[in-house]
């Protein structure tokens, strides 16, 4: 569709390009995908990255990130984004208490957006990944047209109703002419730690099958494993700390793609 001739250009200084993570639901693993793909964009593929986390109702970032404090200001008042593991971050968690922005409503959480995103000194940066809000309605769609995202990546379980949900994100973009990086499958399988037997908890194959069907690029199978949920919550993704294993591969190969 057309461009929003109300919407404002909210193409930012000095950044590349912006892609964004999203998904159909929430708790498939979006935040969890924007955080290793970022520090592996950083790490692995020696880009300046940030990350915007455009989840203002459930940031997630500052934990899995840990980031401590709140952004310094410059003299132009530009917020200063934190950085760690090599990406700077910033957070509608890292600004106000937590909960605080539960109750706005959609003028107020663009307002805070268009601060989180043109209100910051990012420097030069390769890429920005923005960790979307979960779903595909209002809220998602004026984002994408005010970041004039470069392309988006879907994250999805194998499961059939995320499934359903993620052919709905990519309709949605397709509606705002934001180009699919590609599906990438989460919680594809387990393996379990005594016969190490694959698992598939929630389907197999579905996702791949989905990208198939609707030409997009299928970025890979993301296993679920204790690992991920633990660095997601102490702070310490599983690409910085245990950057050799098969699943910090699987990120790399991710970040190489898109
Ligand atoms: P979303 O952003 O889609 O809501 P999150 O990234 O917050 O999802 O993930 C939801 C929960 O599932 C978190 O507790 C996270 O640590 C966990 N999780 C996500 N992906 C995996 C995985 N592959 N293996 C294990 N736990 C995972």
């Amino acid at each position: 569709g057309p461009p929003n001739p109300h919407s404002k250009d909210l193409k930012i200084d000095g950044v590349k390009d912006i892609i964004a993570v999203a998904s159909g639901k929430g708790g498939v693993g979006k935040s969890t995908t924007a955080v290793n793909l970022a520090v592996s964009l950083a790490n692995r593929c020696k880009l300046k990255v940030g990350l915007l986390d455009a989840d203002v109702y459930g940031p997630s970032i500052p934990i899995m990130m840990k980031l401590e404090g709140k952004p310094q200001v410059t003299p132009e008042r530009k917020m200063i984004p934190i950085e760690n593991y090599g990406v700077r971050c910033m957070s509608m968690g890292s600004l106000v208490e937590e909960g605080a922005a539960l109750v706005w409503r959609g003028p107020m959480v663009m307002k805070a957006l268009e601060q989180m995103t043109r209100g910051v000194s990012w420097g030069t940066l390769d890429v920005l990944v923005v960790d979307m809000p979960p779903g595909t309605g209002d809220a998602q769609i004026s984002i994408s047209q005010r970041l004039q995202l470069s392309g988006a990546l879907i994250v999805s379980t194998p499961q059939d109703v995320a499934l359903m949900d993620a052919r709905r994100g990519v309709k949605m973009f397709s509606q705002v002419n934001v180009p699919i990086l590609g599906v990438l499958e989460n919680m594809s399988y387990f393996k379990c730690p005594n016969c190490s037997e694959s698992w598939h908890i929630f389907g197999k194959g579905g996702a791949q099958k989905t990208a198939e069907e609707m030409n997009m690029q299928f970025l890979g199978e993301i296993p679920l494993e204790v690992g991920i949920r633990s660095g997601s919550d102490e702070g310490v993704p599983i690409v910085v700390s245990h950057p050799d294993s098969v699943v910090s591969k699987a990120y790399g190969n991710v970040a190489e793609k898109v």
